[in-house]
């Protein structure tokens, strides 16, 4: 089985109940982004996400928008809502900035995890998203995430991507960082780096972890809830699995069977069920 842990969904979503009984994806956790106001993209609203993780419970995980222009008490709201974990995209600040702690500390209090894109991002103009949003990438870098780690490490980040072009900086993440992840969807340039890292050893008070029990398998650049994007998820679901298996099993640790299916499937079904058991323990 595969998870999906950085997904999105279209407006007026139809045959979801394909992919739900289509036997490959146990889970796909949609990522809400309707507040960016993006023209670019036909995404879902938020009252449509939540629908489908309603409509099919335990498969469709929703993720609300972390509006970093709102009060910090919107999570609060967005927890009660229903939702999972929060999304963060486009911020008007860095996100480490000081002045965001706060909706961190609440997310951490809740239980929430949060899925920040890192790196490369769509090109948009000021006129085709909402005001006191970033166009470009520099407030989403992977360092980003050190600082939020580091400061509240009971919250669970997720580095959407893998933060091309500052590879660097996610290697350090997942060097350093016992609570941060990254999934591997987006900019395709960074295979090689994927290749040449996943291998390498953590250093973040885990016993033996390494890079490949860090990273998600996530499909991103398309959306569910039509035919077209339905077809790619199962595009890329075909290629991770073969990379995996046809490139890493012939030549590194990271393919052996167990390891790549930690990529898939594993590593994203132990943060859920992580984050499960930590809030029922309070
Ligand atoms: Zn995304």
């Amino acid at each position: 089985m595969i998870i999906d842990a950085h997904a999105h969904l279209c407006r007026a979503p139809v045959g979801l109940d394909k992919i739900v009984e289509c036997g490959r994806l146990e889970q796909v956790w949609l990522m809400d982004v309707s507040g960016c106001e993006l023209s670019t993209n036909d995404f879902a609203s938020e009252a449509e996400i939540l629908q489908a993780s309603k409509d099919f419970p335990n498969f469709f995980i929703p993720f609300g928008y972390l509006d970093l222009r709102k009060q910090p008490d919107c999570i609060e709201q967005l927890k009660e809502k229903g939702f999972f974990g929060l999304k963060a995209y486009r911020p008007e600040k860095p996100y480490d900035a000081l002045e965001y702690f706060p909706f961190y500390e609440r997310a951490e209090k809740l239980g929430m995890p949060i899925l920040f894109h890192t790196g490369i991002v769509e090109k948009c103009s000021r006129r085709q998203m909402g005001s006191h949003l970033s166009c470009g990438p520099t407030n989403m870098r992977p360092a980003h995430l050190a600082s939020i780690a580091a400061a509240f490490p009971g919250l669970t980040l997720i580095g959407g991507h893998l933060g091309y072009p500052w590879l660097d900086e996610t290697a350090e993440n997942l060097y350093y960082y016992p609570n941060i992840y990254h999934d591997l969807s987006g900019y395709r340039k960074d295979i090689e780096w994927l290749i040449r890292n996943l291998d390498h050893k953590c250093h973040d008070g885990n016993e033996k972890r390494y890079f490949n029990d860090k990273i998600l398998f996530a499909t991103d650049a398309l959306c569910y809830g039509n035919e077209q994007g339905h077809a790619e998820a199962f595009k890329l679901m075909d290629f991770w699995t073969l990379f995996l298996e046809m490139i890493g099993g012939n030549y590194y640790r990271w393919g052996e069977p167990e390891e790549r299916k930690k990529i898939l499937y594993c590593n994203a079904k132990r943060i859920y069920d992580f984050i499960l058991k930590n809030r029922s323990g309070k």
